[in-house]
């Protein structure tokens, strides 16, 4: 809007003062009445009001003139000035209309600018009551096992600020460290970790399983210990409904670790066990165990459980066969694809989480689900899936695919130095994804508008490496 066209409020209640004023003196006109009939066009057109229009906005008409001299013209000097009061009203009201428009637009130009929900991220925390040391994986990185609990405290300070909006957390996985198992420190590590999180009432945090996790726990157990602390905080029953595990020492059965919840009725969370069929956590009599025993010594040739801990001849995308990762199975699949049917249906978008990486440019191989390209193709067969968020990997990575859905890795807090931190704050928008990475995340910023309508897409792929990532930028926050 120019200046010459701002109206303010005192401006708009003069102008209405003006114009109530000029509809009695035209009512008491009866002679009137002709004339306006006849020239209703004229100070209703709509190039009268287009001349309070944005010029990108108007119409390529030629603008008629609204002047007074068109009027004498035409036989009414003696109205003139009543008419030229109808005519500054009708003018008036015109700028009144725009006023009005352009605040309708200020209101839905809103719903653009706020996200539609913002969320914590971080992943890896690793706690352990144990001396740093040395990553074997990579020297260059020193693992501050004690330290990542002040990391997890630091992040909620920022979520926690006043005027935060952070509505809720993102935990993808490994919260403790394998170590605590060979120090028998499983339960308190667990416990004293959780209770950093459960703190933070009013911010829920919804966890997802790693591989460490299951170092340390059966799945029974590890079903039992969230539950108990989701019990702890505060989510109400509309956004989610925690499934209680029932107590069965049956060694096939187990409990289900993938779940959602929805923190907005616009959008859907959606947990994946990464570790469905696995060597992890399972009774050895288990077919989800026996199934992984299976795919390991076929890529391994060996049934030697340790050694399938490591690349061997693995080569190539093959490298990812190894018993820290796993694959989502059959029932997982299925459950997955009803759940984006039903957002689909409803117009809800999707964040699916899970501790271990989907698409191949985003993080290592040997960091990446065993049957990606199952769970990707599920993706592919509906419109609401807008990313995939995932830790395990120790560094941030990003890859969007042929569908325009993105794929982020998250950096771990472990490895993080006591003077940055390692966590991100998401927002969630009608037309982008605004990843803010703090420390030594990466921040991104998604536009949403290239999600493609796959239903009818025939030449589906599940990796398109030809598509390329925006380019990530780092901002530096201070917390
Ligand atoms: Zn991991």
């Amino acid at each position: 809007m120019s200046q010459s066209e701002n109206i303010d409020g005192s401006s708009a209640v003069e102008i209405m003062d003006k114009t109530r004023q000029a509809m009695v003196e035209m009512r008491s006109e009866k002679g009137f009445q002709q004339a306006l009939v006849d020239e209703c066009d004229l100070c209703n057109s709509i190039e009268t009001e287009a001349e309070f229009q944005e010029p990108e906005d108007r119409p390529l008409k030629k603008k008629k003139q609204c002047d007074y001299e068109s009027w004498k013209l035409n036989g009414f000097h003696q109205k003139s000035e009543t008419l030229q009061n109808f005519c500054e009203a009708s003018v008036n009201l015109g700028k009144l209309s725009l006023l009005f428009r352009r605040f309708i637009m200020a209101v839905d130009s809103q719903v653009f600018k706020d996200p539609v929900v913002t969320f914590g991220v971080l992943t890896d925390v690793q706690y352990a009551d144990h001396d740093d040391q040395i990553a074997a994986y990579d020297p260059s990185k020193t693992r501050f096992y004690r330290g990542s609990l002040g990391q997890v405290d630091d992040a909620f300070k920022y979520w926690e600020r006043p005027g935060s909006k952070v509505k809720f957390v993102l935990q993808l996985g490994d919260i403790i460290d394998g170590l605590n198992r060979f120090n028998g420190d499983s339960y308190t590590s667990l416990r004293r970790t959780l209770s950093h999180f459960e703190k933070h009432s009013s911010i829920p945090t919804f966890h997802t399983v790693g591989n460490h996790e299951l170092y340390n726990f059966n799945r029974k157990e590890l079903a039992a210990l969230f539950y108990e602390s989701v019990m702890k905080i505060n989510i109400p029953q509309e956004i989610f409904s925690p499934f209680k595990p029932v107590k069965d020492n049956h060694p096939i059965s187990t409990p289900v670790l993938y779940y959602k919840f929805s923190p907005v009725p616009e959008l859907k969370c959606i947990s994946l066990d990464c570790f469905d069929i696995s060597v992890l956590g399972y009774d050895s009599q288990h077919p989800n165990y026996v199934e992984a025993t299976k795919v390991l010594y076929s890529k391994h040739g060996h049934e030697i459980f340790d050694e399938w801990d490591c690349e061997g001849s693995l080569t190539g995308l093959d490298v990812r066969f190894q018993q820290m990762n796993g694959a989502v199975g059959q029932e997982q699949l299925t459950w997955l694809d009803q759940e984006l049917k039903e957002s689909d249906e409803l117009g809800q978008k999707v964040i699916v989480f899970g501790h271990v990486s989907l698409h191949p440019d985003s993080s290592d191989w040997s960091c990446l689900l065993w049957n990606y390209e199952e769970v990707m193709k599920i993706f592919h067969l509906h419109k609401c899936v807008i990313a995939y968020f995932s830790g395990h990997t120790h560094k941030s990575g990003y890859a969007l695919d042929s569908h325009g859905i993105s794929y982020i890795a998250f950096s771990g807090i472990l490895e993080t130095p006591p003077d940055t931190s390692a966590f991100a704050t998401v927002s969630y928008y009608q037309d982008k994804l605004e990843v803010h990475g703090h420390g030594m995340e990466r921040s991104y910023n998604i536009p949403l508008q290239g999600l493609k309508d796959v239903a009818n897409d025939d030449n589906d792929s599940a990796v398109d490496n030809e598509v390329e990532p925006p380019p990530p930028t780092t901002v530096k926050v201070e917390v």
